[in-house]
């Protein structure tokens, strides 16, 4: 599994399994253990997707190493506080059954978000988050975080796939030394993404599935990944991105495709 460095000096899985939605238990730790068995190490779930708990007691009650294990979530938007922060924090490791976690997003640039990156700063500086970072935020959210913020985000997680790709955003990121990871990687199984014909050629001459082919897209743009899946041919075929290489011209193919077609949530509604 590919590792990228974060501006920290934190490692992270470039590719991982995102859980939102997954609102049965047994297909939760079913596709954790699936997951787990095809080599995925880092895991992103948030308070709001109700699952910490089975995410928690899925990855229990594997043999693999809490220290091999990348695990991600997110304080919601109920939670405007300092002091909610750091409380919803704590009742995330307890669902979770860890003393720590490795990244800990703000979910939405909504109300009190300096102050909740206050809390997240105390929560790092005491070692209980090895990185923090950012879920949503926009160029003009970053900025004002940073009026106030002393650790700059290691992490933004933004709605990114091929007809949304955020190119302006990606730069700025990158310009941050900000890693940029894309949720909605697959354009949510909503979007047409998955039938593109662009894609689909592409496919055809790898031997691979579109869906492999936008994984394979993302990572080499430097963007972390997290697909969703509850199946298990699935969930092993979106790891199975790291035996080939898309061409510089089709990498231009690709950001040739782009409708700038947002498929959920607007950040700038929250504030
Ligand atoms: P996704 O783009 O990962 O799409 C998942 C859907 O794509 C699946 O339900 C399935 O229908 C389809 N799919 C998956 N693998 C496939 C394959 N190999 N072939 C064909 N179809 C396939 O969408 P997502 O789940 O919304 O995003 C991924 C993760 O990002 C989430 O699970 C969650 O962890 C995170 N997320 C974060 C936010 C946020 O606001 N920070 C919002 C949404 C999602």
């Amino acid at each position: 599994m590919e590792q990228l460095r974060l501006n920290n000096g934190q490692m992270i899985p470039q590719l991982g399994l995102g859980v939102f939605k997954v609102q049965d238990a047994d297909d939760l730790k079913r596709s954790v253990a699936d997951a787990l068995k095809s080599g995925y190490r880092h895991f992103d779930t948030a308070t709001i997707y109700h699952n910490e708990a089975w995410l928690g007691e899925a990855l229990a009650e594997s043999d693999v190493k809490r220290e091999d294990l990348f695990i991600t979530s997110k304080v919601w938007n109920s939670n405007t506080t300092y002091d909610e922060t750091i409380a919803a924090f704590h009742e995330s490791l307890k669902k979770l059954q860890t003393d720590y976690l490795d990244l800990y997003l703000i979910h939405w640039p909504s109300e009190g978000y300096n102050e909740k990156w206050r809390a997240m700063e105390t929560l790092y500086n005491d070692g209980l988050i090895k990185s923090i970072g950012v879920s949503n935020f926009e160029q003009p959210h970053l900025e004002k975080l940073m009026t106030t913020a002393k650790i700059k985000p290691a992490v933004d997680q933004l709605e990114t796939h091929p007809y949304f790709q955020q190119k302006e955003l990606h730069a700025y990121l990158k310009s941050m030394d900000i890693a940029h990871e894309a949720w909605g990687p697959l354009g949510q199984g909503k979007s047409n993404v998955l039938e593109d014909p662009t894609l689909a050629k592409i496919a055809e001459a790898h031997n691979k599935s579109v869906a492999q082919v936008i994984l394979r897209w993302h990572l080499q743009r430097d963007i972390i990944v997290i697909p969703k899946s509850v199946h298990a041919e699935r969930i092993a075929q979106n790891i199975d991105v790291f035996d080939f290489t898309l061409t510089d011209e089709e990498m231009k193919l690709i950001a040739a495709i782009d409708k700038n077609q947002r498929g959920s949530g607007d950040p700038n509604d929250e504030e």
